[in-house]
């Protein structure tokens, strides 16, 4: 006779508080699949026993074999792809071997690599993963919003694919971006894997090869623009407003008109941000601080230059002056702090048919048409580069840099690691060690004689998963560039005095847990304190921040 099925426990799911099917569609279920790390006894109450090998694993068991399977891949793409099949597989261990293996894995699941599985999405792709809307979908967009499995939404990060990282239009292959961003709200920010939606709008590409390529994933046609662009993104809000009304919404690699522009437009409206400018501009900010400990002198007296005044270079510049105005300096003397070098040469107010944006900062100076003779002329205590135009930092660049400071601050930010103004080697061998450096995309530790210099990496990963979460827990109604500034001040607090002595200017990665939660507790003050949301400060505000974190723990079944 065969013995009878145990009957099915039916087990609530927190995360959607709805009563879930057993048997073979929880191991099919990435949020709650444990694969070979069901006990006996849940394997029996599920109706699962023989589904699963007979032997159970802890999670740290099956994070040793997942890293092996990961060592074993060719390429970083094929981690890439790996990382992403574990996650479609089983969501706790994939957050748990990100959180143990943040160092390795990062460069995986975002830049670098990230960009190149961008390039190649629609070769690679294997399962769909984040909400594809297209400028097809008008009219309907809440509709398709609702399809979304989860409810809670509290983050949405989206992109119109049009200048993904340093790489440009990638059209709906941008959507890697969210889908990484998204995953790092999890595994550095503590928000729920359920609560965070990666979207990409597929308003079409300028990309003639993605156009041609049979197997892209977006709508063949060129990119909808103007008015009718406008008008999709703001059926869009309209659309997260209705479905998602308490999502933080987090703007990701437009191109810089419609990056500026949706930023001006909505950020008084709802809970919006643009990671590229403000997320940067933190980040860059907080380098600064950090620098500043090891060069000596003050903040207020940097004078700092900038190639490239786009997303990255015009925001950071605005928060650094917002910062020198705290520190008692004039408007116009805080923007005197901060000199830009874009595509035409150097901003100065001579220049015509200059943006209002670049405008802010085109002080009176004779025009200079390169980057070397700005750096010469105006002697900067640093050069930042967001420009995406690898090499821009020449010997000849870091050789002058080095002979006017004796520790000169070097931040070659463009991504991914081939755009990079220079390398990290580059940096230190042309200025005789002496650089303060920090990249966009990591770089190993450079050996040069006896000396070893570790690098810093200006990952907005430091800052937009902590004010995502501050936001989310304080119900703010905005985000302020007051947020901005608390953040880059709490990443720079958490740079410990070791940490510098290495050269290192941003918080070790391992870290990245406390980081985030000091960034949380600092944007949620703000908001507590400018009156930004209707709910009262809690007293253990870092505390109910701390126990609200996500863990990558398997739940009890049985
Ligand atoms: P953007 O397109 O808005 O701006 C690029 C700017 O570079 C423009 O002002 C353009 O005029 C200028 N530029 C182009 N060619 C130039 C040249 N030859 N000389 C001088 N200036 C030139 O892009 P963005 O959002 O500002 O991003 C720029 C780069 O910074 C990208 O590679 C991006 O990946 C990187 N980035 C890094 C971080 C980080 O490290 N945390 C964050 C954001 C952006």
């Amino acid at each position: 006779m065969r013995p009878m099925k145990p009957k099915f426990a039916r087990v609530r799911n927190p995360a959607r508080s709805s009563v879930f099917p057993g048997g073979s569609e929880i191991l099919r279920n990435p949020q709650l699949n444990k694969g070979t790390a069901f006990t006996d006894m849940e394997r029996d109450a599920l109706g699962i026993r023989g589904l699963v090998p007979p032997r159970v694993h802890t999670i740290e068991e099956q994070c040793r074999r997942s890293l092996e399977n990961f060592a074993r891949k060719p390429d970083d793409l094929e981690r890439y792809i790996y990382m992403t099949a574990l996650q479609d597989r089983n969501e706790t261990l994939f957050y748990k071997l990100v959180a143990d293996n943040l160092e390795e894995m990062l460069p995986i699941i975002y830049t670098p690599t990230v960009g190149q599985a961008c390039m190649e999405y629609g070769h690679i792709l294997r399962r769909s993963r984040g909400l594809f809307i297209s400028a097809r979908d008008r009219g309907r967009i809440a509709e398709v919003l609702a399809n979304w499995p989860h409810s809670n939404i509290r983050i949405v990060v989206v992109t119109d694919g049009e200048r993904i990282l340093g790489l440009g239009d990638l059209g709906a292959n941008g959507m890697g971006i969210p889908v990484g961003k998204a995953s790092l709200y999890t595994a550095c920010g503590g928000l729920d894997p359920s609560a965070c939606l990666p979207v990409t709008l597929d308003v079409g590409t300028e990309n003639e090869i993605l156009l041609e390529d049979e197997l892209y994933l977006g709508i063949r046609r060129h990119r909808v623009r103007g008015d009718a662009y406008l008008e999709l993104f703001e059926e869009f809000v309209d659309a997260i407003r209705e479905i998602f009304p308490h999502a933080v919404l987090q703007c990701e690699d437009f191109a810089t008109e419609n990056a500026f522009g949706l930023l001006e437009r909505y950020r008084d409206r709802l809970c919006l941000f643009n990671d590229d400018i403000q997320g940067t501009a933190a980040v860059v900010l907080a380098g600064l601080y950090s620098a500043v400990r090891i060069t000596g002198g003050a903040f207020k007296d940097q004078r700092i230059l900038f190639l490239g005044a786009g997303e990255a270079g015009i925001g950071a510049g605005e928060l650094i002056a917002s910062a020198l105005l705290d520190e008692e300096l004039s408007e116009d003397a805080a923007r005197e702090r901060c000199w830009f070098v874009d595509s035409k040469g150097l901003i100065v107010r001579s220049r015509s048919n200059l943006p209002e944006r670049k405008r802010r900062f085109a002080h009176d100076y004779r025009e200079i048409s390169d980057f070397p003779t700005a750096v010469a002329a105006l002697k900067p205590t640093a050069i930042i580069g967001a420009s995406g135009q690898p090499g821009m930092f020449s010997q000849s660049v870091l050789e002058t840099m080095a002979e006017i400071n004796a520790r000169p601050i070097i931040f070659a930010l463009s991504n991914p690691t081939s755009k990079s103004e220079c390398t990290a080697e580059e940096a230190y061998r042309h200025t005789g060690g002496t650089a303060v450096f920090a990249s966009g995309s990591p770089f190993e530790p450079v050996r040069i004689g006896e000396n070893t210099y570790v690098t810093g990496q200006g990952n907005n990963v430091y800052v937009f998963p902590g004010v995502g979460l501050g936001a989310v827990t304080a119900s703010a109604r905005h985000i302020t560039d007051s947020m901005f500034l608390a953040a880059a001040r709490a990443v720079a607090s958490q740079v410990s005095d070791a940490e510098l002595e290495t050269g290192q200017i941003f918080p070790s990665l391992p870290r990245i847990h406390e980081v985030s939660l000091s960034v949380a507790v600092a944007t949620a003050e703000i908001a507590y304190r400018d009156g930004l949301t209707a709910e009262e400060r809690p007293d253990d505000l870092e505390r109910q921040i701390r126990e609200s974190m996500y863990r990558p723990e398997y739940r009890a079944y049985a």
